[in-house]
């Protein structure tokens, strides 16, 4: 838990949002600013700032965030026609909230190109 971080603030119900998974390692809730008809952003319990600062031991926590992705776009009925995730990662990538995020984003053609 950092005190200043949001996500870890939603994570322990400091603060609201719309959570639609929660479990003992990850959590997932609806983006504040949803860009398609679903914009859901799943992190995990623990703060872990970004990709930059994952440790070895944590490919188990991220193998089981992306399964939950997957039943999340499942339950959300967005899996036959495709979605997409995104992780930003530090200041070129992006990334607002420094709290390790992947946003599962579907319901609408994406567009290209990225960058
Ligand atoms: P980033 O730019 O770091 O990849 O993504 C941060 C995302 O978090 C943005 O899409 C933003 O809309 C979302 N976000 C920021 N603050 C909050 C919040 O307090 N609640 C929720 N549900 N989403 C937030
Ligand atoms: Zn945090």
């Amino acid at each position: 838990m950092t005190d200043s971080c949001i996500f870890c603030k939603i994570v322990s119900n400091e603060a609201r949002a719309e959570i639609v998974h929660r479990d003992e390692q990850v959590t997932a809730f609806r983006d504040v600013h949803p860009v398609a008809p679903t914009h859901i952003l799943i992190v995990p319990n623990r703060h872990i700032e970004s990709v930059g600062t994952l440790a070895a031991e944590d490919e188990p926590l991220m193998g089981h965030l992306f399964t939950v992705a997957r039943k999340l776009a499942e339950e959300e009925g967005i899996s036959k026609g495709g979605y997409r995730m995104i992780t930003n990662t530090g200041t070129n990538g992006g990334q607002t909230v420094y709290h390790l995020h992947v946003h599962l984003i579907g319901g609408q053609r994406m567009r290209y190109p990225m960058g």
